[in-house]
């Protein structure tokens, strides 16, 4: 830690057991570093930590000093938003921040009319900022004894208590470089300590392109309430990118961070024991095409790298399988592994698919599949793709539109493609519902239509069971 007094700790879910670095609170901590007179942490809160014991540990940190404190990629986890809410009434500064911050901070869409909705998470927070990190700068500088509602991206309750909201900033260049990697802690006992980040990420797309056209989705009904008639059963919405997805809704498309920016990433990544940058996921929807640069400018920075994670789609992939194959030589003779660490196939299913908007259909993925499968068998020891080798690809089951049919044919391809053996992950992933999602548009067209109202559970809402189930 720095000479600072002043200090503010950004308060974040993590995962027992893990040592991951976290881009968007790190970054947001170094631009507070580097910009302000705070000294900013980052601190993990896995599920298995006692929450008494963060108290205790935040209660030692600020000794007698007002606390300040960011929270960011809570996952919708009620202990930390009732945390903020304590913490908050004690007399401490707490700001929501991260993606669906703005969302999350002014409940769902017409809860004041419909009060089985999500509330919002106002009364937890002096106040949430929604947009890019910088925007705290000017805050920290003015202090909180003034008014801050003018401030970019500030979202904030008047005397009424009345939201008010400001448009954020643009993203920009020059807070997206530099990252402090050793600004991370997590909890031992009741007091926070450093930990060593064995893998980072480097941001290369804000966004991602399949959420930057708005089209129209035609959405079934989810398969219990479907009617047999002459009407076909299903919602309109109007979407940009895949209906479940919070990034498409948070962030859209805002094209590529600069070179520049980029290489001041990749500088400041942390290195291992031979001296090679750790392992990193590249956060870029479609990576392929400009792999091969990335090893460019890693030679201009004369730096060495040991592993690239890939997220991709099933069809930017096909589309950019000769740029692979052309990085993976390269990778070969650098000792460099790429790593496809989670393709989103979500469903192995040609209507499932079309409701999750995913713009692509089955066949798209098994051709995924099949090129992956024989670029493996070129390059085995620089290619990973199974999740024996770490990746997690994207299925998601159960979902609202299961039927025996779908399950069955489901399990046909599975069994058929031997998905099970290198592509299907341990568990499949639950559809969640964001209550600023797409699918939260359809879900609340469905419960005025037929007249019922689904559970909320925090911040999602659950399709598997109605209301008035659950009381029962
Ligand atoms: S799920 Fe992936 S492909 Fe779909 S909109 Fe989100 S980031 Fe894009």
């Amino acid at each position: 830690m720095n000479g600072k007094i002043k200090k503010l700790v950004i308060l974040t879910g993590y995962f027992k057991g893990e040592s991951y670095g976290l881009l968007g609170p790190q970054m947001a901590a170094t631009i507070i570093n580097s910009h302000t007179d705070f000294n900013a942490i980052v601190v993990g809160v896995t599920n298995e930590n006692d929450i008494k014991d963060v108290k205790t540990a935040l209660n030692h940190y600020f000794g007698d000093q007002q606390k300040i404190l960011g929270f960011s990629s809570l996952g919708g986890r009620s202990d930390l938003f009732d945390l903020a809410r304590e913490l908050k009434e004690q007399g401490a500064i707490t700001i929501l921040a991260g993606s669906q911050a703005g969302p999350d901070y002014k409940g769902e869409k017409g809860w004041q009319s419909y009060p089985h909705r999500f509330k919002g998470v106002s009364d937890c927070f002096s106040f949430a900022l929604h947009g890019p990190a910088q925007q705290i700068i000017p805050i920290l500088s003015s202090g909180f004894d003034k008014d801050i509602s003018k401030f970019d991206g500030v979202l904030c309750k008047d005397a009424n208590g009345r939201i008010n909201e400001t448009p954020s900033t643009d993203w920009d260049d020059t807070f997206l470089s530099a990252v402090d990697w050793q600004t991370l802690y997590l909890l031992n006992g009741s007091v926070f300590e450093p930990i060593t980040i064995t893998t980072a990420q480097v941001l290369q797309q804000i966004g991602c392109q399949h959420a930057a056209k708005e089209r129209q989705v035609f959405i079934d009904y989810p398969a219990g309430l479907v009617k047999n008639g002459p009407q076909p059963s299903y919602i309109t919405i109007c979407q940009k990118g895949c209906s479940f997805c919070d990034v498409a809704v948070d962030k859209g498309y805002f094209g590529g961070v600069g070179e520049a920016a980029f290489k001041k990433q990749l500088w400041c990544l942390p290195e291992d024991g031979d001296g090679r940058k750790i392992p990193f996921e590249l956060i870029n929807e479609s990576p392929l095409f400009k792999l091969s640069q990335l090893f460019k400018l890693a030679d201009e920075l004369a730096i060495e790298l040991s592993q690239i994670n890939l997220t991709l789609r099933a069809d930017y992939l096909i589309k950019g399988l000769k740029p692979l194959a052309a990085a993976l030589d390269i990778a070969t003779k650098k000792n460099v592994r790429i790593l496809l660490s989670s393709i989103g196939f979500e469903s192995f299913d040609d209507s499932i698919l079309k409701n999750l908007n995913k713009g692509l259909d089955r066949q798209t993925n098994l051709d995924a599949i099949k090129a992956i499968r024989q670029l493996k068998s070129r390059y085995p020891a620089n290619l990973g793709y199974l999740k024996q080798e770490g990746a997690n690809h994207g299925f998601i089951h159960p979902t609202p539109w299961d039927n025996p049919q779908i399950s069955h044919e489901i399990n046909k391809t599975i069994s058929m493609y031997q998905l099970s053996h290198d592509i299907l992950p341990h568990h499949s992933t639950p559809l969640i519902i964001h209550h600023a999602s797409g699918l939260a548009d359809w879900i609340r067209q469905i419960e005025l239509k037929e007249n019922i109202q689904f559970q909320r559970v925090g911040t999602t809402i659950g399709w598997w069971q109605t209301k008035e189930e659950f009381l029962l």
